[in-house]
């Protein structure tokens, strides 16, 4: 079948719908800067659509029945939204997946000093950065700060556009002599990504010591009531400064940071709510995972047992627990494991293969397998069930792509994949083509988003 642009397919109302849908997605990327902040926003849209808490439901002892829909959240950080079908659930499951963690600067729990009357804050990069991409940025902090009575408050500093930024400094290109003999990876250490964030050395009595240190400190004790100690407990995000944008003089693409992955997850979510009326045959499932940029660890990660732990609370409130029967269910589910790609990049084509190589504006792009070195650490999805897959997206006229993340020997990447595959279901990772993935601002097109929430709902519906 001869592909051309979804730009040269969509009808103007498709793509008066496209720049609506758009339109959202850029307010929640606007908002949303962290694992924490879309899976509050995620409730919220949730609740809006008659979804209940599970947790509230094993309470009560609610009795789970077809067209109920529920959520729950592990930790604040990772996220499932089921709405129950009427098959038997050891039939299997529908499954959306994506992730809610992006790569950033954390804040060290011992992160504020002082140095020749600058107040700084030390950071710990998580996930896979190129730190030089990170300095002269304006930067904000999101997060929480967990108190020890208990109280956790939220924190959001640079984005209102009357607050102050952050920032890392570079050196000038004066004096970058030494700087340039450096390779990429020398010149910018974990170490040296500080962030200054003040130079008023304010009067304390007699005490001359710190004083630029001591006053940030007091005007975090009036806006947050925190003392310094409160750090060691806190979750501070560093991440750019400022809302999602079009992108191109044309408007074509977003500008944001975060695309990988809550270009995903807002899809999944959207598709999944938008069915929200409707009592499916087969159980639909969203699940938002923190941690997959840094391995899927821990207990908010896809390696936690937190996604089969609901499914067996889901299966008792619908009067049929047994070990066998999750088993059975887990087993014949269908999972689009979605990530974004790598688009082809006329800057970079060297790295693309480009017969096998996913293109802007050309649709969501399945990926048989990732990994790297000879497909090393990917899920490598069977051909049957791709062919499944593409029959569905045929008959809805939904446009996809098949594609490999880059040049066999180039490197690679993994995603949750692998995790839920261990269940032994159909599991293919699906993504939307970036470009600058990882970067502080990545690129995404408009087509390419609306498209692969078309997928998402078809994939809930038919698979
Ligand atoms: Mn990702
Ligand atoms: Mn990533």
């Amino acid at each position: 079948m001869a592909k051309k642009s979804l730009w040269l397919t969509y009808s103007p109302e498709m793509i008066q719908k496209m720049n609506d849908f758009c339109e959202g997605y850029k307010q929640f990327m606007s908002v949303c800067k962290t694992e924490r902040e879309c899976v509050n926003t995620f409730i919220e849209m949730a609740e809006k659509a008659g979804y209940q808490d599970l947790y509230a439901c094993v309470k009560e002892g609610k009795t789970l029945k077809a067209g109920d829909k529920v959520y729950a959240s592990n930790r604040n950080k990772m996220l499932m939204l089921a709405q129950l079908g009427e098959e038997d659930l050891e039939k299997g499951l529908n499954i959306l997946g994506a992730h809610i963690d992006s790569p950033r600067l954390d804040l060290k729990p011992h992160p504020l000093y002082e140095d020749s009357e600058f107040a700084m804050f030390k950071t710990h990069y998580y996930g896979g950065i190129k730190k030089f991409q990170w300095v002269t940025l304006p930067l904000a902090l999101h997060g929480v700060i967990a108190k020890k009575n208990g109280e956790v408050v939220k924190v959001v500093i640079g984005e209102d556009p009357s607050d102050p930024v952050l920032g890392i400094s570079d050196i000038l290109p004066h004096l970058g002599k030494d700087q340039r003999a450096k390779t990429l990876g020398e010149a910018f250490t974990g170490e040296d990504l500080n962030l200054n964030i003040g130079n008023a050395a304010m009067p304390d009595g007699e005490d001359e010591k710190d004083l630029v240190k001591k006053n940030v400190l007091r005007i975090l004790k009036e806006k947050y009531d925190v003392e310094e100690d409160d750090f060691e407990s806190a979750e501070i995000e560093v991440v750019p400064a400022g809302a999602a944008r079009d992108f191109g003089l044309d408007r074509s693409m977003v500008f944001a940071y975060g695309h990988d992955d809550r270009i995903c997850a807002y899809t999944s979510v959207m598709a999944q709510l938008d069915l929200a009326d409707t009592t499916p045959k087969k159980t639909y499932v969203t699940l938002l995972v923190d941690k997959e940029e840094i391995g899927s660890v821990g207990a908010t990660g896809m390696h936690s047992k937190f996604f089969e732990n609901c499914m067996a609370e889901i299966l008792e409130l619908t009067g049929s627990y047994s070990e066998l029967k999750l088993r059975r269910m887990l087993s014949s589910s269908a999972m689009l494991s979605s990530d974004v790609s790598a688009g082809f990049d006329p800057n970079y084509a060297s790295v693309h293969e480009r017969n096998n190589a996913p293109f802007f504006s050309y649709g969501p792009v399945l990926h048989k397998y990732t990994g790297s070195g000879g497909k090393g650490g990917s899920n490598d999805a069977t051909a049957e069930y791709i062919a499944r897959i593409r029959n569905i997206f045929d008959q809805a006229d939904v446009r996809f792509q098949l594609a490999e993340l880059g040049k066999v020997d180039q490197g690679g990447g993994g995603t949750i994949a692998y995790i839920l595959a261990q269940y032994s279901m159909d599991v293919i990772d699906l993504g939307i083509p970036l470009h600058n993935m990882h970067a502080p601002w990545e690129v995404a097109a408009k087509t390419d988003i609306y498209e692969a929430y078309r997928a998402y709902k078809v994939f809930l519906e038919k698979i």
